[in-house]
């Protein structure tokens, strides 16, 4: 017998209290849902734990080192400090996550959702069991049920694995490695490279193809490298961590080109995988893609009429903001009647927080290129003015993809001080469908770096 939906326990049941089912559950509810939430870690997800905000707040201490050496260039008198307090900032960056969880928690009562702490999983189509770490196990049922379980770190299952972390682990470290050795050169590994560097700590990276930031615009991620070898980090490319011996307290890790390298720390930054094991998906006949993602319709629905997924469980982009994206739509789609609320995936804007940061909107020159675009590229490399009193070496560099035929913009790309703050605007920018010429009208804010987005001459 087919239930109606007023006969279920919720009108909507969310798995997973990350970005995109605290977004969706919320926005359900202040649309008159009766809404479930069931959660097994922390509220807020891998952003506000285990993610974006530890990983910036990271990125700000490296920060500081560099600012102290740039205050004595304006006649600051200052010693720079040697070492940072480690124990006392893992605290007080323990203390915000805690404040932010509190902020969370309090979102999903004020808006009515039903809070579960307990790992959920499907029993049938309606029906989920939670269980409870504390009390009794709940069986409880849905009308519509999104999975939101976003996804964890993967690791290389290499001889002496045991020895290496992952970035989850990476936030809690009790001691700050003196050297650590990261494997994987997507844009979490960079980012930790810049964060553990900034901090004091000697950094290696090893990863397996032949450069960093694979899909990021060539010339961009050219400055990068240079950056980066002239700050000391060491760079293993076109090679795979093998193996790992522990003595002591001192790590060997043998790489595929044969080098060892000796440190004390291991980070693992190779990938993540969805967090579908123990979900009870083929109980259900859920399609999965060969890693385990959840297929999606392009309205996040899954195979099943009313179970939908959505964030990083699912083979779409994995950023907060798209998982947020996801979940307000979903709802609003579900529960305000109107089903053309849809997500824009047009020029999503992303950043990477190394040093210095990086901020991309739209093509690189390389995939312009394969997409067909007869493109004219425009470039240019300078000194911040905030650096030549502190007589930092570090250039910025903005590129900008153009099509040749429609003078539109394809691409925005810098690296360089504050280019994740400047990128936003440039998105706007691109989804209204700006050309050239309106780049060119436009008249810049003076003294900036930005304004030079707006005088850019042809570099072909
Ligand atoms: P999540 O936020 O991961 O939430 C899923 C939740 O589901 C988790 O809390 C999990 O415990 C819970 N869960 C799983 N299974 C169950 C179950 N069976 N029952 C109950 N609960 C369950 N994105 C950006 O946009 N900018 C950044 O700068 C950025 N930096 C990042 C840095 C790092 C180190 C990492 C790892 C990620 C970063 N991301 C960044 C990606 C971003 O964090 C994710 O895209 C985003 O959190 C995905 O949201 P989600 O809702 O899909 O999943």
């Amino acid at each position: 017998m087919t239930k109606t939906a007023h006969s279920y326990d919720y009108d909507y049941f969310v798995i997973g209290a990350g970005s995109g089912g605290v977004r969706s559950s919320r926005i359900a509810a202040s649309l008159g849902a009766k809404v479930g939430i069931a959660e097994y870690k922390a509220v807020g997800g891998t952003c506000v734990n285990v993610g974006c905000v530890p990983k910036k707040i990271m990125a700000y201490a490296a920060d500081y080192h560099g600012h102290f050496e740039d205050a004595k260039g304006y006649g600051w008198d200052i010693q720079v400090p040697e070492r940072l307090d480690w124990k006392k900032f893992i605290s007080r960056k323990n203390d915000e996550i805690k404040r932010l969880n509190g902020i969370y928690d309090g979102i999903l009562e004020k808006a009515g959702v039903e809070y579960h702490a307990g790992y959920a999983r499907f029993i049938d189509e309606h029906t989920l069991e939670i269980d409870c770490p504390e009390g009794e196990d709940k069986t409880i049922t849905a009308n519509k049920i999104l999975i939101a379980t976003g996804g964890t770190p993967r690791k290389d299952m290499v001889p002496g694995e045991e020895h290496t972390i992952t970035s989850d682990e990476a936030f809690f470290l009790e001691e700050q490695p003196k050297h650590i050795l990261i494997i994987g050169g997507g844009y979490i590994g960079v980012e930790f490279s810049h964060i553990f560097r900034g901090m004091g700590s000697k950094v290696s990276i090893c990863h397996r193809g032949p450069m960093f930031l694979r899909g990021f615009d060539d010339d961009i991620v050219a400055c990068l490298h240079e950056d980066m070898q002239k700050q000391g980090v060491n760079l293993h490319f076109n090679n795979q961590l093998q193996s790992v011996e522990k003595k002591g307290d001192t790590l060997y890790a043998h790489l595929s080109g044969g080098e060892v390298i000796e440190c004390d720390c291991i980070l693992s930054a190779i990938g993540r995988i969805p967090n579908v094991q123990g979900l009870g998906l083929d109980k259900i006949g859920i399609n999965q893609a060969e890693n385990g993602q959840i297929k999606v319709d392009e309205h996040d629905k899954t195979n099943i009429e009313h179970i939908f997924a959505l964030g990083d469980v699912t083979n779409k982009l994995q950023l907060t903001p798209i998982a947020i994206a996801q979940g307000q739509k979903l709802a609003e789609r579900l529960f305000s009647g109107d089903p053309e609320r849809e997500v824009c995936y047009n020029n999503v804007a992303t950043a990477v927080f190394s040093q210095p940061p990086i901020a991309t909107v739209g093509c690189s020159e390389a995939e312009a290129k394969d997409l067909g675009y007869d493109i004219e590229v425009f470039k240019t490399k300078f000194r911040s003015m905030k650096y030549i009193l502190a007589e930092r070496d570090e250039k910025i560099f903005m590129k900008l993809v153009v099509c040749k035929n429609t003078d539109k913009v394809l691409g925005v790309h810098m690296i360089g001080l504050d280019a994740p703050e400047i990128m936003q605007g440039f998105a706007v920018a691109l989804n209204a469908g700006a050309t050239k010429a309106d780049f060119d009208r436009t008249i810049g804010i003076h003294p900036t770096s930005a304004e030079e987005f707006v005088t850019m001459k042809s570099s072909n």
